[in-house]
């Protein structure tokens, strides 16, 4: 596994298979995309997605990490609409904040 910081805390990521999901997760027959093992501060990308969708899982599972750090409670479900909006927002944010860099540097 990749090691990562996330906000200076150590974490982990690496591809799993479907078998290693299951078992991470506790459950026989779960269909994921992507975990984040809060607890070994380890994220799971499943290996058989396309890039554009794994980019998204990792964005997606990375803000789990960040919920976890901050300490945020929310509600399962409130979570995972938290972290699918950042999965989704955070390109189209990334992209406007790289063309408006020279912009926010000059001023005025
Ligand atoms: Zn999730």
């Amino acid at each position: 596994m990749k090691k990562i910081k996330i906000f200076n805390q150590d974490w982990e990521i690496g591809y799993a298979n479907d078998e290693t999901l299951n078992k991470v997760n506790g459950s026989s027959n779960g269909l994921f995309n992507g975990l984040c093992d809060k607890h070994h501060q380890k994220i799971y990308i499943y290996e058989n997605l396309k890039e554009t969708e794994r980019r998204n899982v990792v964005i997606h599972e990375i803000t789990h990490a960040i919920v976890h750090q901050i300490g945020t409670d929310f509600e399962k479900s409130d979570e995972e609409t938290a972290c699918s909006f950042m999965a989704f927002v955070y390109p189209e944010i990334t992209r406007l904040l790289k063309d408006l860099d020279k912009w926010l540097g000059g001023g005025k």
